[in-house]
């Protein structure tokens, strides 16, 4: 779930520092700067995906060059809406042109800080993520940051920020984000996003503190592909499969790129309820098939179950180490099927 899946959803609620949900300490420490008139040129915004680095950095934009609420950013006036919508002068974001930022990129930044703001108090530039900055654009970019110009202030977003050049990062100060606390979350979901009690549980648990992820996750269409592919696994290893079909579903779930690890996380719910269920089946054989199953395995058979949460857990071991979406994706279809097999 990119930062920018956050902000499709948020762009209609969120404007203004005020909206920024959790980071007190980041939020506390630019109001106070602003206060005092003490702004760096430049600030480093790291932390995980999806915490709301980049709507924090929109926010302090608007902040700086709202007439109505300076210092917050009021999120209806036509510079806070311009700047919401990117389309207002003073403020750029600067994005990978292909897979990197690139010199030329750099160098038209640069070009426009000499002029300063055209109409608000300061120019903001965004680049997000500042780790796809290549040699030749990082080497660039180090000179601007060396020579601040009045009124440009520069944000550097990312997640990654030990792949970025070290004399880039030194140049900025720095803001740690990290992920939401369970009441931040809590409140982003049942508030902001305004979702039914029965799916915040489960969105709570797969979203990691991370409310970019969970607006991913709670999008209908998000959500509604990650069961499906979840069925789909199951369906597999319990029909007659071919090659083909392994090859299909692995292409299929390899294609997911920050939803994998969120499949995974679906993918250990599901069996960890169906495993309690199998557990309370078999200790009480009277209560009948579980409500929300949406998988019947056949007998309840706790060794399948168990081999399953077994592959699933050691797909994810393999993924933190990097392995191939494709390829665990297709050891994940070939072991769930032969667990059943073996006692089918
Ligand atoms: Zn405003």
């Amino acid at each position: 779930m990119s930062e920018r899946a956050s902000e499709e959803v948020e762009v209609t609620s969120v404007t203004g520092l005020s909206s920024i949900v959790g980071h007190g300490r980041v939020l506390e420490m630019l109001r106070r700067e602003m206060d005092a008139q003490r702004l760096a040129h430049a600030y480093l915004l790291s932390g995980p995906v999806g915490v709301g680095k980049a709507l924090t950095a929109r926010a302090l934009a608007q902040a700086l060059n709202c007439k109505e609420e300076p210092g917050e950013g009021c999120g209806h006036c036509s510079s806070c809406d311009r700047i919401r919508r990117g389309v207002h002068p003073d403020f750029l974001v600067l994005e990978p042109d292909g897979r990197w930022i690139k010199v030329e990129q750099v160098r038209e930044i640069e070009a426009r800080c000499e002029t300063g703001p055209f109409e608000g108090t300061y120019l903001v530039v965004v680049i997000d993520p500042a780790d796809r900055l290549n040699q030749a654009a990082a080497n660039a970019l180090l000179k601007t940051l060396e020579e601040p110009k009045a009124g440009v202030l520069f944000c550097l977003v990312t997640a990654a920020p030990h792949k970025m050049m070290a004399t880039v990062r030194s140049r900025c100060q720095s803001l740690r984000f990290g992920v939401l606390d369970e009441i931040e979350m809590h409140r982003f979901l049942v508030e902001r996003l305004g979702l039914e009690t029965d799916r915040v549980g489960t969105i709570e648990a797969m979203a990691d503190g991370s409310p970019g992820r969970a607006v991913a996750l709670a999008s209908d269409s998000g959500w509604a592909r990650l069961v499906e592919l979840r069925q789909k696994l199951f369906r597999l290893a319990l029909g007659s499969f071919s090659t083909v079909d392994v090859f299909a579903f692995a292409a299929e779930l390899g294609t997911l790129k920050d939803e994998f690890e969120p499949f995974l996380d679906l993918l250990d719910l599901e069996l960890g309820r169906l495993l309690r269920t199998a557990v309370h089946r078999r200790t009480r054989p009277d209560v009948g098939r579980d409500e929300g199953g949406q998988i019947e395995i056949p007998g309840g058979r706790l060794q399948v179950l168990f081999s399953w949460y077994w592959a699933s857990r050691q797909a994810r071991r393999l993924f933190q180490a990097n392995g191939n979406r494709r390829l665990l994706a297709e050891t994940l279809v070939v072991d769930f099927a032969r667990a059943w097999r073996d006692v089918a």
